[in-house]
């Protein structure tokens, strides 16, 4: 039993249906939004702001305009399409549910709950997304907007992140949902565009919201108390060497074999020992380089931060892949770990030393970006799978 079973939940569609078809963003998932059109955004917008995600989805669909050409793509060149999202393994998924699509169900997607949550990376808020949202169906998407949203609606003062509450609020959000139909696409959709464009983490704007007259946050002048979260987990630190190596002919890289984004392109790196870089370049085969002054910085996971150290090193050669650096930047799929080595170490001004390049602050940017979506995504979907 929850404090907001007297709660009018009945009387929220009609004035935030009424507010969503007068003040919803063009997104291109909102155009044609087909089973695999919808699936893939939902994929993306787990890790990545709307904004963020435009481009990338636009490529996306451009390249792989169906769940055959999903199905049946190279594994680097999906790595490339998705590199800047992160989470490399929400692409793998992508692809092994995208074969099992085009081989089991003939190229359609299953047209309900237990057959969408059996596909690899689809959980309870993405199979509510692509039945209401794709087939009409009256099924709940409950993400960490929803979530926000129903929350201070109701000032509920029960933990968000529980499983229980979630799953009691996805019940009684399908009593309201309308009759099947564009209804159902559109409710859910509203529910996520007040939480991104009204009813915000840290500013709510409670005087432009269509459902004011129904909130109790708001009411009582509470809304900064929802919604309750849980209490922050410390994340396990790794300390981590890494070697940006320049030869004559291009920049040293090779494929990670275990442990955190194997499978992806990497700058040498190893786990940080007492040994000197000397050492471990001269144990790597190495022989007449130069190291320059080591940079740090940090990069974050959902649940470990790496803490780099970086070093510049020139050398005649290097027993790994030799890539110019401007086939890395076009070709390989690096992690954003690996490419904040590049801002850190630009060559420009010398390895290590001096202002970044215009480049160099794009990169950071994008870096930036990842660690914000990375963060932002831990609040916005609770359900999803957790992965690194
Ligand atoms: S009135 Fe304010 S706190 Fe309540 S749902 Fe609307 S924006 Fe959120």
């Amino acid at each position: 039993m929850y404090k907001t079973d007297d709660y009018p939940f009945h009387l929220i569609p009609a004035p935030l249906l009424l507010w969503y078809r007068k003040n919803k963003r063009a997104l291109p998932w909102r155009e044609n939004p087909t089973p695999y059109r919808v699936w893939v955004s939902e994929i993306m917008l787990q890790q990545t702001r709307v904004e963020a995600a435009r481009e990338y989805y636009l490529r996306f669909m451009r390249e792989l305009p169906d769940v055959y050409a999903l199905a049946s793509c190279e594994e680097d060149r999906l790595m490339k399409l998705w590199e800047g999202l992160g989470y490399y393994s929400r692409a793998r998924n992508l692809q092994k549910a995208a074969r099992i699509v085009a081989e089991e169900y003939g190229g359609k997607f299953p047209e309900n709950e237990k057959g969408l949550r059996a596909l690899p990376g689809v959980g309870e808020y993405t199979a509510g997304a692509v039945l209401s949202i794709a087939f009409g169906k009256r099924a709940p998407a409950v993400d960490g907007n929803v979530l926000r949203v129903m929350s201070r609606l109701t000032a509920d003062p029960s933990p968000v992140s529980d499983p229980a509450y979630k799953a009691y609020l996805s019940e009684r959000l399908k009593e309201i949902y309308p009759p099947e139909g564009e209804g159902c696409s559109a409710f859910t959709q509203s529910l996520m565009e007040l939480g991104a464009l009204v009813c915000k983490p840290l500013s709510p704007d409670c005087p432009a919201c269509p459902l004011r007259a129904l909130c109790r946050a708001a009411e009582r002048g509470e809304q900064g108390n929802f919604p309750v979260l849980p209490e922050k987990k410390q994340k396990r630190q790794e300390d981590i060497f890494v070697f940006l190596i320049r030869t004559p002919d291009g920049i040293a890289v090779r494929k990670r074999t275990s442990g955190v984004l194997k499978g992806m392109y990497e700058f040498p790196s190893l786990p940080a020992s007492e040994k000197s870089p000397e050492q471990i370049l001269s144990e790597w085969g190495m022989s007449a380089f130069t190291v320059g002054s080591s940079r740090k910085y940090t990069h974050i996971f959902t649940h470990i931060r790496w803490e780099m150290t970086a070093f510049p090193v020139r050398a005649p050669a290097a027993p790994f892949e030799i890539y110019p650096e401007g086939d890395i930047e076009a070709k390989i799929s690096l992690p954003t770990a690996f490419r904040q080595c590049l801002n850190c170490l630009p060559e420009e001004n010398g390895a290590g030393r001096g202002e970044p390049s215009a480049k160099s602050k794009r990169r950071a940017a994008d870096r930036t970006e990842d660690e914000t979506d990375e963060k932002r995504t831990k609040t916005k979907h609770a359900d999803k799978e957790k992965e690194i």
